[in-house]
């Protein structure tokens, strides 16, 4: 059976495009790929998304949005795409469990993952001290030391939830600013627990078996250091889920999905929504809007065939 609509993710973008899609009776068939509700899920609590005052938890607002979308008669399979086909109508999309579904119109949501700093020591301990997810390891690290890398959001955000557990944050930055919103600078700044290592850069991870210290450099003096701790966490940028469409989209040179003003893709019938193509914004929010774009402008797009 051919799908009216597949949605290729589950975050803010798929989902959101999820609810519309089945409030316009399409029965939409939601990939949701490893993780329900995407990078939301990362964070503890997203004290921007209106509607929610006193602020909600990542995980809190994925179920929300899917019970949504469910209600309506979405259909989500926790299931990756390894394959898509957008030469041939309907397109084909293969996943990981071994399923091949066909469908008239796809939305791609596959936002993106996190950047990795891509130093010795990373790779082996990762899942051993070193971490991408604050929410979902911070408890392992009650009275430690750590350390949490990058100026962003993200890096603000999650080094004031690790201050929860942590006996001492060293924050570490590459400059001698930071990127992130004001009132996380503010509170970040004013937090006890958290140190700032200005101009600095991790060039090796260094344990046994565990994370036990970060090797620094300082990128003005090229002066090296090291510091002990028993954990880091790196929030150094994202990078689009884009490799599945390689060849097929049109992907500009940082590896975004390219979209006309109307989510389009170049070829007629694929749109896409959020961070898998929105490098500049970066919020659920925003995605969510994109994901409410795009499926708008996939129920055009099918109902012209
Ligand atoms: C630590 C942290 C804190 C944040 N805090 C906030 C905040 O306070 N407020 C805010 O507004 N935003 C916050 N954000 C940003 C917000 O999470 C993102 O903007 C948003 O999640 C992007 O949504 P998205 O749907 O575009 O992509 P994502 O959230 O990246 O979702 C991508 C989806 O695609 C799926 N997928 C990927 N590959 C495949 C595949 N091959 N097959 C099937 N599915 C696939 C994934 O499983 C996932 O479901 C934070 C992000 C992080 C990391």
């Amino acid at each position: 059976m051919t799908e009216n609509l597949i949605i290729i993710g589950a975050g803010p973008a798929g989902l959101s495009a999820a609810i519309y899609a089945a409030r316009g009776n399409l029965a939409p068939l939601v990939l949701t790929g490893q993780s329900l509700g995407g990078q939301i899920v990362l964070t503890n609590e997203l004290e921007n998304f209106p509607g929610f005052p006193e602020g909600i938890t990542g995980l809190e607002l994925a179920q929300l949005m899917q019970k949504q979308a469910e209600r309506f008669g979405a259909r989500l399979e926790a299931d990756s795409v390894t394959r898509v086909d957008l030469q041939t109508r309907p397109f084909r999309v293969e996943t990981q469990n071994g399923a091949t579904y066909t469908a008239r119109a796809l939305i791609i949501a596959t936002g993106a993952s996190p950047r990795r700093l891509n130093v010795p020591g990373e790779n082996e301990l990762t899942g051993r001290g070193v971490s991408y997810c604050a929410t979902c390891d911070g408890f392992f690290f009650r009275n430690k030391e750590i350390a949490v890398v990058g100026g962003g959001d993200s890096a603000m955000q999650e080094s004031l939830f690790l201050t929860r557990f942590a006996s001492k944050v060293h924050l570490i930055h590459r400059r001698d600013q930071l990127r992130a919103q004001p009132i996380l600078q503010d509170r970040a700044r004013a937090e006890p627990k958290i140190t700032f290592v200005w101009n600095s850069v991790v060039k090796e991870i260094r344990g046994a078996g565990k994370v036990e210290g970060l090797v620094l450099e300082n990128m003005q003096t090229r002066a090296r250091s090291e510091i002990p701790v028993q954990g880091v966490f790196i929030y150094v940028g994202y990078i689009p889920n884009t490799e599945l469409f390689r060849g097929q989209l049109e992907i500009d040179e940082e590896g975004y999905l390219k979209v006309d003003a109307r989510q389009r893709t170049n070829i007629p019938g694929v749109f896409a929504a959020g961070e898998v193509h929105d490098r500049v914004f970066r919020q659920a929010i925003v995605s969510a809007g994109y994901g409410a774009m795009a499926e708008i402008e996939a129920e055009r797009y099918l109902a012209s065939l």
